[in-house]
């Protein structure tokens, strides 16, 4: 039995992951009848006012939580974070030009096996001399000076890296798969072309993909795609071009303005390093037992990946956390090990739960 208010767990699911509970307690209070129109969102026509006004009002919270100029868009797609990897090339890969993509794991990888559909790509660094375990310092990166575009994933979710500071590309399009870590620290949104990320971990439900655009890239695009795959079909009918994930759309807008009231941006930054501080400091306290790979300045605020000294106590770890009601211990499939993802919306004495429980597991198998 749970301690936790509803019965609940302790969820460090990799995505689809834990939505702040005000949030759902918020959406229960509306699911019958929202806010006085007598149906649930999910029942609204995307073309009525009510929807209107959520849509709207969603796309402003991302503007004004990322501080985004009238340069911008803000896009509410379908398909995933998976679509962008084609959508990417596809609009912005010219014939004969190239696009210079940082491989950091399996997600820059799936990037980049689309990119090639359409173009040259150069891997101006490539994570797999590393086993994927640091980032590239910008001296290591080896760029193409006019490239279409430079792709990087901002939080290997798999791996556990993260990039606080972003590679300077000087004049050229730098273009971030954020999936599993916008809105976790501040940065600034003004050096990016163009910024995407499936809602599933930060922003809310699986079902809908945030893609931020700058209108200088958005006018190189090619012409004559089909229909829902050009971003300018999304711009100019501010993606209502067809139905859109209105349900996922409004929950995205429901955890924005949580976020807004933790303190923006800077608030979840805030709680993030601590989390980051107190699990980290934790595995380096007790290093006969816990060994975390990846370099300490590319380490994960989102997902911290680590190992115990067999894989048998792992398996053990992960079963009695799972019965303890700390779900999502175990690593991702390709890598085994195992990966807490504490997103935006884990509390900080959630993540002080864990490390007490992963201490008394430690003295009783140590
Ligand atoms: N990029 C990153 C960094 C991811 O973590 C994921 C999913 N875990 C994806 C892309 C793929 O996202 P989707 O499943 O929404 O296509």
């Amino acid at each position: 039995m749970s301690k936790l208010k509803h019965n609940r767990v302790y969820n460090f699911n990799a995505g689809p992951a834990a939505i702040p509970l005000t949030v759902l307690e918020r959406v229960h209070e509306q699911w019958f009848n929202y806010r006085g129109a007598g149906m649930n969102v999910m029942e609204m026509s995307h073309r009525g006012k009510e929807y209107d006004a959520i849509h709207n009002d969603t796309v402003a919270r991302v503007r004004s939580l990322l501080n985004l100029g009238e340069e911008y868009h803000v896009l509410f797609l379908q398909g995933g974070a998976s679509t962008q990897f084609g959508m990417i090339p596809m609009n912005f890969l010219g014939e004969g030009k190239t696009a210079d993509y940082i491989n950091t794991g399996v997600w820059s990888n799936k990037a980049i096996k689309e990119a090639k559909l359409f173009g040259n790509v150069n891997v101006a660094f490539d994570g797999k001399t590393v086993d994927f375990m640091r980032l590239p310092t910008q001296e290591e990166l080896v760029l193409t000076p006019d490239a279409a575009y430079v792709h990087i994933t901002s939080n290997n979710t798999i791996k556990g890296t993260q990039f606080f500071t972003f590679p300077n590309v000087g004049n050229v399009h730098l273009i971030g798969d954020m999936s599993s870590d916008i809105l976790s620290h501040s940065f600034d949104a003004s050096k990016f072309s163009m910024i995407y990320a499936g809602a599933q971990k930060n922003l809310g439900p699986s079902g809908v993909t945030l893609v931020i655009l700058r209108d200088d890239l958005l006018k190189v695009a090619r012409e004559g795609l089909t229909t829902m795959l050009s971003y300018q079909t999304h711009v100019a009918d501010n993606s209502l071009y067809n139905t859109p994930p209105t349900f996922a759309i409004y929950l995205m807008g429901e955890v924005l303005k949580w976020v807004e009231e933790q303190g923006g941006v800077a608030g979840m930054e805030q709680r993030n390093r601590a989390k980051a501080e107190m699990l980290y400091g934790f595995f380096e306290e007790n290093p006969e037992f816990f060994r975390c790979p990846v370099s300490p300045e590319s380490r994960s605020w989102m997902n911290v990946c680590f190992r115990l000294p067999t894989e048998e106590l792992e398996g053990r770890l992960i079963n009695e956390g799972k019965a303890a009601g700390f779900i999502g211990l175990k690593g991702h499939r390709s890598v085994g090990g195992l990966r807490i993802s504490m997103y935006n919306a884990n509390g900080v004495e959630e993540v002080e739960a864990t490390v007490e429980f992963m201490k008394d597991f430690m003295h009783r198998n140590g």
